[in-house]
């Protein structure tokens, strides 16, 4: 019946959120214990602060995705805005190490000049969690990952390349399919590169991706560059809201 139908779309649309938030709270998680072992392991009061700034700059993120969960839909709490891409991957880049642990070596190399495009900031730094996670999974005996931005004619290019597994074609064909995953139960599912695809398309840019079993992968995020300079060059309201303590 129409009844049915309804519900069982609702239902979906709930479990699609739920694998979502699921996936952003795991990346985040992973990088919050990885910097409390690093807290734990710290000799001077330094090096504990360190960690800690890390470990609230994750948690911040977290409530992010809380904050939209509790509103029950991403796209009404989406916050486009235009900011600075070179300056949030720099932003981010210490928690992206952190998430890679001690075996895998991060390279970056990010633009000196500022390349401002318009979409969710927050959204944006999940989606790069999101493809850093992958590289890492992709390298379980450690490697070496290289990310890159720079402009690209009119768009900026932010590019993570890994020396890991690499994937053939069947597996690149299905990549972007919502619940497509290759990972064991528990460990994939099949929604983060969904979610980079949708941002990506939704911000009139474009995924690409070059792949080779046993070499690794490249994945290229394409976002257009917009003209205009940064209107917001501090932290976008969603994250300075929850700053205020
Ligand atoms: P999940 O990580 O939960 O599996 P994703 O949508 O992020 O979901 O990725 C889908 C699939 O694409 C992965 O299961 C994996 O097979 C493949 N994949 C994504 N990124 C990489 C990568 N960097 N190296 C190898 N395979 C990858």
């Amino acid at each position: 019946s129409q009844a049915q139908l309804l519900h069982s779309q609702k239902m979906e649309a709930v479990g699609r959120l739920a694998g979502g938030v699921a996936h952003d709270f795991n990346n985040i998680l992973g990088v919050i214990l990885g910097y409390a072992s690093r807290a734990d392991a710290a000799l001077d009061p330094d090096a504990a602060d360190a960690s800690l700034a890390g470990i609230r700059s994750a948690a911040q993120r977290g409530a992010v995705v809380t904050r939209r969960l509790l509103s029950l839909s991403r796209d009404e709490a989406r916050e486009v805005a235009v900011f600075d891409a070179a300056a949030a991957v720099r932003d981010i880049a210490p928690m992206l190490r952190q998430l890679f642990g001690q075996q895998v070596q991060m390279a970056a190399h990010v633009a000196a000049e500022p390349l401002p495009v318009r979409l969710d900031r927050a959204e944006f730094e999940l989606a790069l969690l999101n493809i850093a996670a992958n590289a890492r999974d992709a390298m379980p005996d450690g490697g070496t990952v290289r990310i890159n931005v720079e402009r690209q004619h009119g768009s900026v290019a932010i590019t993570v390349t890994d020396s890991g597994v690499g994937m053939p074609p069947d597996v690149i064909e299905r990549m972007f399919d919502p619940f497509f995953t290759t990972k064991a139960r528990g460990h994939g599912t099949g929604i983060g590169l969904a979610v980079v695809h949708r941002l990506a398309t939704e911000a009139g840019g474009a995924v690409r991706v070059d792949s080779e079993p046993g070499r690794g992968t490249a994945l290229r995020l394409l976002l257009p560059l917009v003209d205009a300079p940064p209107a917001v060059t501090t932290r976008p309201a969603t994250l300075r809201v929850l700053l205020v303590e």
